[in-house]
């Protein structure tokens, strides 16, 4: 359960939950009818099943399946599925599903935030990075020209359904980008599942469903712990940011392209976050050394060598973080460790340390 007093609701995780769509979403509903908003792979994959679970407890569907890919988290599509939301005539006690990755679960969010001023909706996630990060805690959006990110809103979900079951047809490199993502949980604040990780975490790739049950669910606590202590990031929040001012950075350098994928940048951030973290004498050398060799048995991406194509030089890469959302006055925030499973909010950190790292991994190419 997310814990948000008036606002709060619970994430089920399990296998089936697909299925039984209908009997988890109906006791939300005030008449039995739901718009689904999804994307062509899912919907190829798992939308006959999602509505032969709805129509089980005779829930309606009506559905919108947009592009896969980030390209249709901007204005365009946006735009396309509130007027479809509209023309299908959602009414303000109805109940919007987004089910699909984080790109549909961050544009349904923001969808059912803003029509008729707000209206509820459900996630039903089907990557493993929705599954453990961006269904649970309630940031809703979509990308700008100025940024990914830019335009959104706080709205939480009424209800989570993570069915490990669709993970089975998400794509290798789709599953082990959102890995990265569940290795920033026990970097951040478990060294304890960290080790879990370090055992475990191959069987979890090659499809173990207790594995992958035990790593949603531990990954989801997390979330909805810190997301329960500051829901708006005034604080605590920021250290899910782990590795992420130098993903965004590397997201910007390669133009949000299949170059790199945002969980593969989380994870070549949380490396770069330890190696930080050990030049300022905050951590042992020992630790960014384990943090690499936990993502290179996984087969991840742990440097920047390991990014296809051209990059800015290190200067190039510390204005594209000047530009993140979480630069102040043009501090470098940043996320880092005094050791695996102890991450903190270092503000104002040295340019010159991170200019290092950057230039040592730009010179490793
Ligand atoms: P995604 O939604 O693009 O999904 C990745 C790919 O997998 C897509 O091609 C999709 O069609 C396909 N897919 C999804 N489920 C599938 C399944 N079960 N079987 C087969 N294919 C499937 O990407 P993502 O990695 O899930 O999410 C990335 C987005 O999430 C980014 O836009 C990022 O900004 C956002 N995000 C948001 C938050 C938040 O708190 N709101 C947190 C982290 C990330
Ligand atoms: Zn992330």
């Amino acid at each position: 359960r997310v814990e948000l007093g008036a606002r709060a609701y619970d994430v089920r995780i399990g296998t089936g939950l697909i299925e039984r769509a209908g009997a988890e979403i109906a006791p939300l509903l005030k008449r039995p009818r739901v718009a689904v908003l999804t994307d062509e792979h899912v919907a190829k994959a798992h939308l006959d099943r999602l509505r032969a679970g709805l129509s089980a407890e005779g829930v309606e569907m009506t559905a919108l399946a947009l592009p896969a890919g980030e390209a249709t988290k901007g204005w365009p599509e946006f735009s396309r599925a509130v007027e479809w939301l509209l023309a299908e005539r959602v009414e303000r006690r109805d109940v919007v599903v987004a089910f699909g990755g984080g790109v549909i679960g961050d544009l349904a969010g923001f969808a059912a935030a803003v029509l008729r001023r707000g209206v509820r909706f459900v996630q039903i996630p089907t990557t493993l990075l929705a599954q453990v990060d961006s269904s649970v805690g309630g940031k809703t959006g979509i990308n700008s020209s100025h940024g990914k990110n830019l335009i959104g809103a706080f709205h939480q979900p009424s209800l989570v359904l993570a069915d490990i079951g669709a993970l089975d047809t998400l794509p290798p490199r789709d599953f082990l980008a959102g890995y990265g993502e569940v290795v920033k949980y026990g970097l951040l604040g478990d060294a304890g599942f960290f080790e879990w990780l370090e055992r475990n975490g191959l069987a979890l790739a090659q499809g173990d469903a207790q594995a992958r049950l035990h790593a949603v669910k531990r990954s989801v606590e997390m979330k909805a712990e810190i997301v329960a202590r500051d829901e708006t990031e005034q604080g605590d929040r920021a250290l899910l940011n782990l590795g992420h001012t130098f993903c965004h950075a590397f997201e910007a350098a390669t133009g949000y392209s299949d170059r790199l994928l945002h969980g593969e940048g989380v994870a070549v951030g949380c490396a770069l976050a330890f190696e930080t973290s050990a030049r300022l004498g905050l951590c042992s050398q020992e630790e960014p050394s384990r943090v690499r060799a936990h993502l290179r048995e996984m087969g991840m991406k742990t440097d920047l060598s390991d990014i296809p194509g051209e990059f800015p030089d290190a200067d190039g890469l510390l204005d594209l973080m000047a530009q993140d959302k979480k630069v102040i006055d043009g501090r470098l925030r940043f996320i880092l460790a005094r050791a695996i499973g102890d991450a903190f909010v270092a503000e104002d950190v040295d340019r010159d340390v991170v200019r290092g790292v950057l230039s040592d991994a730009l010179a490793a190419r």
